[in-house]
Parts: structure tokens; C-alpha cells; sequence
């Protein structure tokens, strides 16, 4: 029986040796640190206002590896160390090629460029009223409501039938106009919204995007006057007729740059921060790269807020052809089952964000076991719901390798979960990298009020993502400078 009394210089010293250390890593950064994490947060909020879209966001990854020395695929040969794909304009990886053989496994980190949106319908331009909309149709997991009464952009492509693409971004230069869909006044909401249940109260259908409203001059009898004067507008400027729509994506966005959020500025906030913030660290953790031990792929996946599926998500086959590519470049032997080797000697980090725990809404949090803002990057190992089903349950061994280069790097991080057992769950591509043989674990910063049109992400947790990702690259002892 234990019958040690101890006392405080004790009791402090036990705690020390024993005790998990929990705090907000801000006041132990030093000068220089606080400084680079602005800065990092900076470069991160150019990114999050430019990059939108899935396309935009493969095409501007592409353009800036290609400054940072990377080179496309299709121009790279035996020997060619940085290597860009892009394909089909919605998905970007990149790798750098290491000293050990493949056969010895890659580190790959995976993120995803899409984000929670409204797609533009096939035949979206309608008149009623005397006013033209567009007809939307969701993308991913919204709350319908947060998407009314604010100002919307329009982003996206119109193919021609001849191959041609005409690009189109409206509502976000400062001169432009901007898109909204109308909310009903509250005097008359009592019975169609405020007696409602939230998920019956905005119906999908109401998601119209108000586009005109200048009626053209035409005969007495003439149907659609505002509509032909939208056409005849997207005629003159794009040189679209109403049938390119059909052939188009157009997807509708939260329009304006990412803002400083707080009067410190702690917060950064900005639409599409699932999973961009993901995204952004591994794309300045890999460009920093110069010759690392292991080759270091990070992959930039289409479709993960829709199930993955398709051939630029994270189930299609793209992922095994850039392995393939990689064994052709770097020269090794390609036998039957060398691609089986190289998946299963990989070790990889689904990078993708988590729920931070919001002061407001504590009940559906585990106060021990969920994310804290500020507390660093969040090592998650299941995800899932209703009993971890459908999650990727990382390994233990994983878990502590991954834990040791973390803490051999100085990375600041925490363990947690997203929301209380049975309250809800997600998902993210970690299954499908699991399902191909290599170990994988998600990791991610926490944010606030994820999925909606503005997300919110404390400064020192992205940029403790972005260093988090480098030591994994890096994958050994050895301190970041
Ligand atoms: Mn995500
Ligand atoms: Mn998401």
C-alpha cells in the first residue's frame, strides 16, 4: 500500500516528470517565432483570398512549384528531382525526390481544394418578377441559412463546344458587382421560417442567386426582357450563349479577401479554410524541402467534401500513376509488385482540419479529448462515427513514431478528437490512403465555425501546422531552423 506523503517541491517535480502539459503555446514562443507566425499567416491569407476554387487552387500551386524549381511531369526526366502533376485542373501533387530508394517509402501528405459551395444548376438563368436568378444547386456540407443576405462571387469556367474555355470571376474586385441570395424580412417569417426546424426552414430550391434586373426594350408582348438583357451582357463579355452554360462550372462563393480576425489579431478568417490551411502548410513545407532522406509527395485532392469519389478525388487512380512516375523518374526497377512495396512502406498524414472547441456550444465537445484553439496542430487518430465506423484507425506504432519526430522537432501539438462520442463525426481521405497500404493519420489545426462561409483559425496553430508538416517530411531527429 502506498504510503508516501509527499511534499510540494515533490509534488511539483512528479506533475513535471508525469503530467501531459496542456497550455496555449502563444506565451511560450519566442520573439522571433511570434513574428514568423504573422508573417506565415500573412502568406497563408494571399493564398486563402486568390484561391478559391478547387481549379484556382491546382492552378496557382502549379505556378508557384513551378518558381519554386518544380518541374511538370510531362517535361521531367531520369534524374529530375522536383516534380508537379496537375490533372484535369483540380488536382495538384507535388514531390521531392530523396536519397533512399522508393522501395524504403515515401512521406506523403494529403490535403483537399475544395470546399462547401453552391454550384450553378445546368440551366441556372431564369426571370420571375422582372428580375433574373441563377439556380444553385449545394456542394458538400452547408448550413443553407449562412448563405443568405451576404455578398456572393461567381467563380469558375464555361467550355465552349469547340474546346475553347472562357474563364469567369465576378464579385471580387473591388469595382465589381457582387451576387446575393435574398432572405425573407422577418415580419412576414413566422410561419415559413421561425415555426420551422432550421433543416425545413431553407430549402435547397430558395438557393437563387439574384443576377439582373434591367428589363430590355423590346415589344409589348415580349417574355423574359431581363433575362435576354443578362445574355446579351454574358454575350458581349464572355461570348456565351445560354447552351454554354450547360458545359459550364460555375461555382458560387463567398465573395472579399480573408480578414485578421480579433483586436490582437489572433484569428485569421476567410472562406474555404477546410481544408486550405491543410493545403497551404504542406505547400511551404514541401517547397522548403532540398534533399530529403525520403521522397516527400504532397498531394492536393479534388471531391473530399463530396464522398471523394470521381477521378480527381482521393479514391481514383491518379494516386497510383504518380507512384509509377516517381519509380520511372528515380530510375529504380518496376516489377510487379514494386508499387505494392513502395505504397506499404509509406508513411502518410491526412491533412485536414478539425473542430476546435467553441465556448458557446461546449455540450457537443469533450473538454479532455477535443481540440483546444491555440494548442497547436491536432494529431487525430480515428475519425468516423457511431462507434468509429467508416474511420482509418491509426496504429499505435504510427502514433508514436509520429509522435517522437514531433517532439524531437520542438512541435508544438495535441490529441484529440472531433466532438463527443455519437454527437455527430466526419470523415476525411485518410481511409482511402490507409486502403492503399500505407500508414496514415490525420492532422490538421483546429478551427471555428468550420464549413461556413467564414472559418475561423487561430495564427499559432497554422503556422505550428506548417512546421509540424516539415518535421514529418524530415522525418527524424533534428531541430527546424
Ligand atoms: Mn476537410
Ligand atoms: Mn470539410
Amino acid at each position: 500500500m502506498e504510503s508516501t506523503k509527499f511534499n510540494k517541491t515533490q509534488w511539483k517535480q512528479l506533475k513535471k516528470e508525469l503530467l501531459r502539459e496542456k497550455r496555449h503555446i502563444w506565451p511560450g514562443l519566442r520573439k522571433a517565432e511570434k513574428e514568423q507566425a504573422f508573417s506565415y499567416a500573412s502568406r497563408y491569407m494571399v493564398f486563402l483570398s486568390s484561391a478559391k476554387t478547387e481549379r484556382e487552387s491546382a492552378d496557382m500551386i502549379a505556378r508557384r512549384a513551378v518558381d519554386a524549381g518544380f518541374i511538370p511531369v510531362d517535361q521531367a526526366k531520369k534524374g529530375s528531382k522536383r516534380i508537379l502533376w496537375c490533372y484535369k485542373g483540380k488536382v495538384a501533387a507535388l514531390a521531392v525526390l530523396g536519397t533512399t530508394p522508393l522501395v524504403d517509402g515515401v512521406r506523403l501528405i494529403a490535403s483537399h481544394i475544395d470546399a462547401p459551395r453552391l454550384d450553378l444548376k445546368q440551366n441556372p438563368l431564369y426571370e420571375e418578377m422582372e428580375m433574373a436568378y441563377l439556380k444553385t444547386h449545394y456542394y458538400g456540407g452547408i448550413k443553407k441559412f449562412h448563405w443568405f443576405s451576404r455578398p456572393l462571387a461567381l467563380h469558375g469556367l464555361a467550355m465552349k463546344e469547340d474546346g475553347r474555355s472562357v474563364d469567369i470571376t465576378i464579385g471580387e474586385a473591388p469595382d465589381d458587382p457582387v451576387l446575393v441570395i435574398n432572405d425573407l424580412l422577418p415580419h412576414l417569417a413566422y410561419k415559413v421560417q421561425a415555426d420551422k426546424k432550421v433543416s425545413e426552414a431553407f430549402p435547397g430550391e430558395k438557393l437563387n442567386v439574384i443576377f439582373g434586373g434591367i428589363p430590355l426594350n423590346g415589344p409589348r408582348d415580349a417574355s423574359d426582357p431581363v433575362k435576354l438583357g443578362i445574355l446579351r451582357l454574358l454575350h458581349e463579355r464572355y461570348g456565351l450563349r445560354e447552351e454554354d452554360l450547360v458545359s459550364a462550372e460555375l461555382e458560387v462563393v463567398p465573395a472579399g479577401p480573408a480578414r485578421d480576425v480579433g483586436l490582437d489579431r489572433a484569428f485569421v478568417g476567410g472562406y474555404a479554410q477546410d481544408d486550405k490551411a491543410c493545403a497551404y502548410a504542406s505547400f511551404e513545407a514541401i517547397t522548403g524541402l532540398n534533399r530529403p532522406r525520403h521522397t516527400c509527395v504532397a498531394l492536393f485532392m479534388d471531391k473530399e467534401e463530396i464522398g471523394s469519389d470521381g477521378n480527381t478525388g482521393a479514391k481514383s487512380r491518379f494516386f497510383e500513376l504518380l507512384f509509377f512516375d516517381m519509380i520511372r523518374l528515380a530510375g529504380e526497377r518496376l516489377e510487379p509488385d514494386t508499387l505494392l512495396r513502395v505504397l506499404m512502406a509509406s508513411r502518410a498524414i491526412s491533412a485536414d482540419v478539425t473542430a476546435g472547441i467553441d465556448p458557446d456550444y461546449r455540450e457537443v465537445h469533450e473538454k479532455r479529448n477535443d481540440a483546444r484553439i491555440g494548442h497547436g496542430i491536432c494529431l487525430t487518430k480515428y475519425t468516423g462515427s457511431r462507434g468509429k465506423y467508416s474511420a482509418n484507425d491509426a496504429h499505435a506504432e504510427y502514433m508514436g513514431w509520429l509522435r517522437g519526430v514531433w517532439n524531437n522537432a520542438g512541435i508544438k501539438w495535441q490529441a484529440g478528437e472531433l466532438g463527443r462520442v455519437d454527437e455527430g463525426g466526419g470523415g476525411t481521405v485518410a481511409k482511402y490512403l490507409a486502403g492503399h497500404g500505407l500508414d496514415v493519420v490525420d492532422a490538421g489545426p483546429p478551427l471555428l465555425g468550420m464549413h461556413s462561409p467564414f472559418e475561423v483559425a487561430h495564427k499559432v496553430d497554422l503556422y505550428m501546422t506548417c512546421l509540424a508538416y516539415r518535421a514529418f517530411y524530415e522525418g527524424h531527429n533534428g531541430v527546424i531552423s
